[in-house]
């Protein structure tokens, strides 16, 4: 197994273009880690950027959130990338809520918005 650190990729449905954009113009520092993402957001990912290495779990509302939870809390995930959509109400929030706590318990590096997760990306 690579010994990449892994990097996790969300992004709401209102907030995907920006992340294809932002995976496109980081492709380069991207390209240093394992990435798994969402099922959507990481196909999205892929039709931009195919060179990327990026594992696609499950769609949120459907438990890709919780899988990505679980690899946090297993130490298999270094960093989360997460842009969120507060103008939407979501059928998975409870998910969502679950997820960033974990990202807080286990004290990983944590953004919800590109602004921040463009800060991250050149530090990490
Ligand atoms: P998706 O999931 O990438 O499969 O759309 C993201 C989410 O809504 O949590």
């Amino acid at each position: 197994m690579s010994d990449k650190r892994c990097l996790a990729l969300i992004a709401h449905d209102m907030k995907k273009d920006d992340m294809v954009e932002f995976a496109t113009n980081h492709r380069a520092e991207l390209s240093g880690f394992r990435l798994v993402a969402t099922g959507t957001t990481g196909g999205r990912i892929l039709d931009a950027c195919p060179d990327l290495d990026i594992t696609p779990l499950k769609s949120g509302p459907l438990g890709g959130d919780q899988q990505i939870g679980a690899m946090i809390a297993n130490g298999q995930v270094q960093m989360l990338l997460f842009f969120t959509d507060p103008l939407t109400a979501l059928p998975h929030d409870v998910d969502v809520k679950a997820l960033t706590r974990l990202a807080t318990v286990y004290d990983i590096p944590m953004a919800l918005n590109r602004a921040t997760a463009e800060l991250l990306i050149r530090v990490f």
